[in-house]
């Protein structure tokens, strides 16, 4: 069977990076969801296990150190990380992978897994960015200055992903990298090419 591909949806804090996963992943029977471990607090509603695995620093760490993560990074002040194992459990069975992270998590994604795809997801503007930060009511004045502040330096980097896309009309925005999907899974790399010459091959 051939391996799953890993996707890295990457954007600005409130530029809808959530909400696109969760309908990607309401559309899809292969395509799953990597729940990170962060040191972050949990908000209201958010769930262990469900939204993050929520650790101590010290946990983090010692993760860290047993070489546990994808990637990981600090992000305004607390540590965010991918669990290594059960990603790769699922490219090995061939499901596709999302990855919902931070711009210095991604460049460690491409680095590490050169066949990843990294798409950044951008807002139609940064008053828009602003308005949807506010409208989710999950974060503190001081917290949204926070990340609008830190919102022009991840778009700065965007040369680092392979695919934009612009989240203005929701369904837009998940039709695009749908299709990013597919044509993702159609491109050929060597290893997928000598798996199909294989499977012909064999018939004759
Ligand atoms: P992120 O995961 O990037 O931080 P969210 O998915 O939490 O962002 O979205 C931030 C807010 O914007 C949420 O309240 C969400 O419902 C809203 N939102 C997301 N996409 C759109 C869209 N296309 N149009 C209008 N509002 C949106
Ligand atoms: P939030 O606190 O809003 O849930 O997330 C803050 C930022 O951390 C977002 O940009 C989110 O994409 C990023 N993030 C979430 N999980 C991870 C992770 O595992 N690794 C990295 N590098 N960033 C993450």
């Amino acid at each position: 069977m051939s391996k799953g591909k890993l996707f890295v949806i990457s954007g600005p804090s409130g530029t809808g990076k959530g909400t696109i996963c969760k309908e990607l992943l309401s559309r899809s029977d292969s395509m799953r969801l990597s729940i990170s471990m962060t040191t972050r607090g949990p908000r209201e509603g958010e769930v262990h296990g469900v939204h993050y695995f929520f650790a101590e620093r010290d946990e983090f760490i010692s993760l860290i150190n047993e070489g546990g993560f994808i990637e990981y990074a600090d992000v305004y002040g607390n540590f965010y990380g991918t669990p290594k194992k059960q990603v790769e459990a699922w490219l090995d069975d061939g499901d596709d992978v999302l990855l919902e992270i931070d711009v210095q998590g991604a460049i460690q994604v491409k680095k590490n897994y050169p066949d990843s795809v990294l798409i950044f997801v951008l807002p139609p503007s940064i008053k828009v960015l602003r308005e949807r930060l506010e409208g989710r009511g999950t974060d503190s004045a001081q917290v949204i200055e926070k990340r609008m502040g830190g919102a022009l330096g991840e778009i700065s980097l965007i040369g680092e992903y392979d695919y934009s896309v612009v989240n203005d009309n929701l369904e837009e925005a998940v039709e695009a990298v749908e299709a990013v999907i597919r044509v993702e899974h159609l491109k050929l790399t060597g290893e997928s090419a000598e798996e199909i010459a294989g499977r012909y091959r064999q018939e004759v």
